[in-house]
């Protein structure tokens, strides 16, 4: 069966050889972060690339100091009145989404008016603001500031069922990113994200699946570890599908196709054989 594309909705493009993702399935990927090479990277990557340029961060914040960010990664916002130059420069670089890093355990985070002032510049040139929340308070912090999406679903603290139906109720989307916590080994963090996922799934919440792709030993590919983590999140077939193929940042799905063979097999046993459509096979 044909369904609009698949994405993988958080990838670092400066990591990774994406090239074998449209063979898993894979058709659409959002980076979200890089330096302003990310340009390149896009339009040279193997697969539909869409990217939030830098990361904005109070000056000295996360992932500056980071062993694997490249240089001039970083757009700082000290305060409300910076905000306007740091999304102008993603603006500049062709972005389609804000990335913001609220990372209290790796460094100084943007305060709340800052913040807002990001979501509001960001607002007025189209586009959805999308966090990295790390640390006691950060979700929160991220939730008052008014941010569209998270770029990993929390893993450091058990959050409070209000604060997941807050978040439901902001219609907020958050990337998956479950597989990231152990590889493939069990462990307390992925147990926490699995449980705020599965509270804010069964709540309503908009999930979307990504991998942070280039952030350790992921497959490269659809990694079917993320997808059986989504089912244990309690993802049915049709959520599934919906995470995949969700248009976000956009609005709207673009051309490109994944096709999953049809049969007796349960969904997820087929998504081992999903496959992009090139166009001439149309
Ligand atoms: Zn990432």
């Amino acid at each position: 069966m044909l369904h609009p594309a698949f994405a993988d909705h958080h990838v670092h493009l400066g990591l990774v050889d994406v090239s074998a993702l449209p063979a898993s399935g894979i058709g659409r990927v959002v980076d979200l972060g890089w330096s302003d090479d990310v340009v390149a990277l896009a339009s040279s990557a193997p697969v539909a690339a869409s990217y939030a340029g830098r990361f904005l961060t109070a000056p000295g914040g996360y992932p500056g100091a980071s062993r694997w960010a490249p240089p001039r990664c970083t757009s700082e916002v000290a305060e409300p009145r910076d905000a306007a130059a740091a999304v102008a420069h993603q603006v500049a670089l062709g972005a389609s989404v804000v990335k913001v890093t609220l990372n209290r355990d790796a460094g100084p985070v943007p305060d709340g008016s800052s913040l807002r002032a990001v979501v509001g510049a960001a607002a007025d040139a189209g586009l959805p603001v999308v966090a990295h929340c790390q640390g006691p308070g950060m979700v929160e912090l991220g939730l008052a500031g008014g941010i569209a999406a998270v770029a990993h679903t929390p893993w450091t603290h058990r959050l409070d069922d209000e604060v997941v139906a807050e978040a439901v109720e902001a219609g907020q989307a958050w990337v998956s990113t479950l597989d990231i916590h152990g590889y493939g080994t069990p462990s307390a963090d992925r147990d926490r994200a699995v449980d705020n996922l599965a509270r804010f799934h069964a709540a309503g919440g908009r999930v979307l699946y990504g991998t942070d792709l280039g952030n350790g030993p992921l497959p490269p590919t659809l990694n079917l570890r993320e997808i059986g983590l989504l089912v244990d999140a309690g993802l049915s077939d049709d959520d599934l599908l919906a995470a995949l193929t969700d248009p976000w940042p956009f609005a709207d799905h673009g051309d490109g196709r994944t096709e999953v063979p049809d049969g007796p097999e349960p969904l997820v046993e087929r998504l081992a054989h999903a496959h992009v459509v090139r166009e001439g096979d149309r």
